[in-house]
């Protein structure tokens, strides 16, 4: 999708810090980043968010949760603990509308997920 910020970064037409790459997930660092690691997973194809996930990205998002705990160990937050999230719709705070994953970690990030 022309108008989609991350399908833009999945084509390279904007920059990002890549971290991982793969036929069908990429991962890359968050420009306002929360905590020191503070990483996004997508998958390539386009789609708005979790509520929206075709079939045929199941598999894909299974994956990203192994490529999830292999980027947290390259961090080096394995040990300390890391948390992996996604927005979905009005409620959630979502900003940008294609599935992505936040894996943050590298500070205690508290027992509470909302105010
Ligand atoms: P959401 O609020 O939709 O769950 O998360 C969107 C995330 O995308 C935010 O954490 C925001 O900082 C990040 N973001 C927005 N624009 C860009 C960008 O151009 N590049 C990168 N790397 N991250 C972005
Ligand atoms: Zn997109």
């Amino acid at each position: 999708m022309n108008d989609c910020l991350f399908c833009r970064i999945v084509a390279k037409e904007i920059p990002a810090t890549v971290v991982y790459e793969d036929d069908a997930i990429l991962a890359f660092k968050d420009i306002t980043p929360q905590a020191p690691v503070h990483l996004l997973l997508i998958p390539k194809a386009h789609c708005s968010g979790l509520c929206d996930l075709p079939e045929s990205l199941v598999p894909v998002v299974g994956r990203l949760h192994q490529v999830a705990a292999k980027l947290a160990e390259e961090a080096g937050v394995a040990e300390r603990g890391w948390r992996l999230l996604t927005n979905c719709g009005p409620d959630s705070g979502q900003s940008v509308f294609h599935l992505h994953f936040h894996l943050l970690g590298g500070k205690p990030l508290g027992g509470r997920l909302c105010q």
